[in-house]
């Protein structure tokens, strides 16, 4: 693939001709006329109604909890899972350069902007945790258990090679396969950290962490939306691209992103943890395979599954306290509403 140039002034001025990549655009960012509305949406759905900032939420509490409360498998949990989604941020930080480096249109590029602000700042969360609750020592120790612990790096290396596949070869084969790898990594990866935290602050435990978890998870689900409509119409746009071989990469990739996942679940919480056990892990995980497969159009992979087994995540990660009334009150009854699409 060509890179997309700064400025390109023989490209079309017209935002009806206009293509999410191979696209001839002048690549400045004319917004009179927007193609892609859903991205703009998202971009400042990301930059303004959706912002936060990780030091408004006090941690104090969870620092005495953390000491006094916690079972050890608990405090293994926590940090293992901690450890997991600082290299998932990290990851995306990096790569969302990389796919913006192809993309023709301005209302993308500001969207992939917006998420890629929202990746470091999670990055920044978890520094922020990890300094408020454990102690210095500890807080490098989790940084660093990737080189520690063989089933982290084995994960961490399978999802950053896809990644350092498409940069090495940036073909169009390698940037819808890294495409299918944001999208899972959004959409799945994540959730078994973020349930184990849920089952935590169910149970009244480290809830300033889980408060951190909720704003990221809801980001989370913004870069889930827009990877989403990514998907959808790169197909619509450049139908030659999903040939049957990759379709049924696809399923495959799926299938090994929930194995991954249901094992470094179980591997995590090592069926000890109070409220969470591996058969709802199993079934979590791929209740949310088959969502995201048919939010794409795919047919699920695990037919048999229909119901959430642990509903009661959707209600309890809304956030309804005043945190995001930085802008006063329309944008966080926007945020509210907005909400309940994804
Ligand atoms: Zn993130
Ligand atoms: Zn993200």
């Amino acid at each position: 693939m060509n890179r997309t140039l700064i400025f390109n002034p023989e490209g079309e001025r017209s935002a009806s001709n206009r293509r999410i990549i191979k696209g001839n655009s002048t690549n400045i960012m004319e917004l009179n006329n927007i193609k892609y509305p859903w991205a703009f949406d998202l971009y400042k759905t990301m930059g303004f109604t959706n912002f936060w900032i990780p030091e408004e939420i006090p941690m104090q509490e969870d620092r005495k909890q953390y000491e006094k409360e916690l079972s050890p498998y608990e405090k293994r949990a926590y940090e293992l899972v901690l450890s997991f989604l600082i290299a998932l941020d990290s990851f995306q930080v990096v790569n969302l350069k990389e796919f913006a480096r192809y993309i023709t249109a301005p209302e993308l590029q500001m969207a992939i902007t917006a998420q890629e602000f929202q990746e470091a700042l999670h990055s920044y969360s978890y520094q922020f945790i990890l300094e408020s609750v454990v102690d210095p020592i500890k807080a490098d120790e989790i940084y660093n258990y990737w080189r520690q612990d063989e089933v982290l790096m084995e994960r961490n290396r399978v999802i950053a090679d896809l990644y350092n596949e498409f940069i090495r070869k940036p073909t169009e084969e390698n940037f819808i396969k890294a495409v299918f790898g944001n999208y899972v990594l959004e959409s799945l990866y994540f959730y078994s950290g973020f349930a184990f935290f849920y089952t935590l602050g169910r149970q009244g435990k480290m809830r300033n962490t889980v408060q951190q978890i909720k704003y990221i998870n809801r980001d989370e689900l913004t870069h889930v939306t827009l990877f989403r409509n990514i998907i959808l119409t790169l197909k619509e746009e450049n139908p030659e691209l999903f040939s049957p071989e990759m379709e049924k990469w696809v399923y495959e990739f799926f299938k090994y992103a929930v194995d991954a996942e249901i094992k470094w679940g179980q591997y995590v919480t090592q069926n000890q943890i109070l409220g969470i056990n591996n058969t709802l892990i199993d079934r979590y995980i791929k209740y949310l395979a088959n969502l995201r497969l048919t939010q794409l159009g795919y047919k699920p992979l695990y037919p048999n599954i229909t119901e959430n087994p642990m509903k009661w995540i959707d209600q309890f990660r809304t956030i309804n306290d005043t945190k995001t009334d930085f802008f006063q009150a329309k944008p966080q009854t926007y945020a509210k509403r907005s909400e309940l699409r994804w």
